[in-house]
């Protein structure tokens, strides 16, 4: 957020001795990173600190961190233009500088931020915007880096950073396993379990059709083609499929303060899952959207509400009866419903997500008893995609379910 603060001269020029003395820092932090091929900080820093500590005596110790820091992502990002080749110069070059400060250099307080200058400690005094209030009494907390840029006519743009503050994961009271596949993702809520669709593999599939046939016979290259491939924003679609379900498990595990219990995939495991589709890349491509993107996904979420999640081993998890530990046989040629298998000693059928879903619970260490011959064992309630896209909470979409059942 920029806070512009106009100052008194004597201030304004404390800051461009400040300034002067930054870009002279940070001009030879990108020459050494240059010359000795490196955008690495802590390389940069261990080469020019000694040297620029000498010339520069009297200026706070801390912005020759905080010059090699932002060498280092200019010279990144330079590194980044030139690979995409829309880098204009040889060498990048310092224009603007936007002085980087750390927590040494700067203390904010609401009724003035004070800066590290040659001189001591210089204060301005900012008047806060209407979303300032709206951020800061919200609960987000100042960033301890920060940043200042000097304008014409003594003014200050003062730029602060806003954070969430993370909260602590609690004690869970209970555990809501969740099963990933290629086409779904089940959960388990108080023993209910509850199939959704996630269509990623259908999706992945329909999106490489379109693919084939914007680019069937044309090169990649031709703008035209670009643009087509670009409007069919893949990524963008599955990525909201993704958040939304992730918010949607992660709500429902706050509320109830469980922990969320995940398979942790072993990086190339669940290949088997999609091995019907031919092409590498494209098995690739599915596996990657149903399976790691969406557990990150469901991390990610999870630590910003504080809610707890548990990684099992994956191995046999859809194979072993929750039951009596005997092995659950799947029909080989698939039948009529491929998903659904018998256990070898009590006879009784399952549904392969639900048995993942009750031997990731036991893997997190839960022992309440599993109930035995229910329908939603091998028959469990399936909700489509743009059913719960639609729903505010998995809640709401149990207590549909319950008054359907009901009229029924
Ligand atoms: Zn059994």
């Amino acid at each position: 957020m920029k806070l512009r603060v106009r100052v008194d001269h004597s201030t304004y020029s404390a800051l461009k001795e400040v300034e002067k003395e930054y870009r002279e820092v940070l001009e030879d932090a990108m020459n050494y990173g240059l010359s000795n091929k490196t955008t690495s900080f802590t390389r940069i820093k261990a080469g020019i600190y000694r040297s620029e500590r000498e010339k520069h005596k009297d200026l706070p110790s801390h912005y020759i961190y905080t010059a090699c820091e932002d060498a280092s992502e200019r010279l990144d990002s330079f590194e980044k233009l030139k690979k995409r080749g829309r880098a204009y110069t040889e060498k990048p070059s310092v224009r603007r500088v936007t002085i980087h400060l750390d927590d040494h250099l700067w203390k904010f307080s609401l009724d003035k931020i004070s800066i590290s200058t040659k001189k001591g400690r210089v204060f301005i005094f900012p008047t806060f915007p209407k979303v300032f209030w709206k951020y800061y009494n919200k609960g987000w907390l100042i960033a301890s880096e920060a940043r200042f840029r000097l304008m014409k006519g003594n003014v200050v743009e003062f730029y602060v950073v806003f954070k969430r503050d993370e909260p602590k994961p609690y004690e869970p009271k209970g555990f809501i396993p969740v099963d990933l596949n290629e086409n779904s993702v089940s959960v388990l809520i108080n023993s209910k379990p509850l199939l959704l669709e996630t269509n990623t593999k259908k999706i992945t599939l329909g999106y490489e059709y379109k693919r084939k046939a914007i680019t069937a016979g044309k090169s990649t290259k031709v703008r035209e083609v670009r643009r087509k491939l670009r409007k069919l924003r893949e990524r963008d679609k599955k990525a909201d499929i993704r958040r939304k379900l992730a918010k949607l498990i992660v709500k429902e595990a706050f509320e109830s303060r469980s922990a969320i219990v995940l398979e942790d995939l072993p990086r190339r495991a669940p290949e088997h899952m999609v091995k019907d589709v031919k092409d590498k890349q494209l098995r690739l491509r599915i596996y990657r959207s149903a399976f790691s993107s969406m557990k990150n996904a469901i991390i990610e979420k999870a630590r910003e509400f504080g809610v707890p999640v548990i990684l099992v081993n994956p191995s046999y998890t859809s194979s072993a009866c929750p039951i009596h530990g005997a092995k659950v046989v799947y029909r080989p040629d698939g039948g009529s419903a491929p998903r659904v298998g018998v256990c070898e000693k009590g006879k009784e059928k399952w549904h392969r997500d639900v048995v993942a879903l009750y031997n990731l619970k036991k893997r997190a260490g839960d022992v309440s008893p599993v109930p035995l011959g229910s329908k939603e064992s091998h028959d469990p309630p399936t909700v489509e995609l743009g059913r719960w896209l639609r729903a505010k909470s998995l809640h709401s979409i149990m207590i549909e379910r319950k008054m359907t059942e009901m009229r029924v």
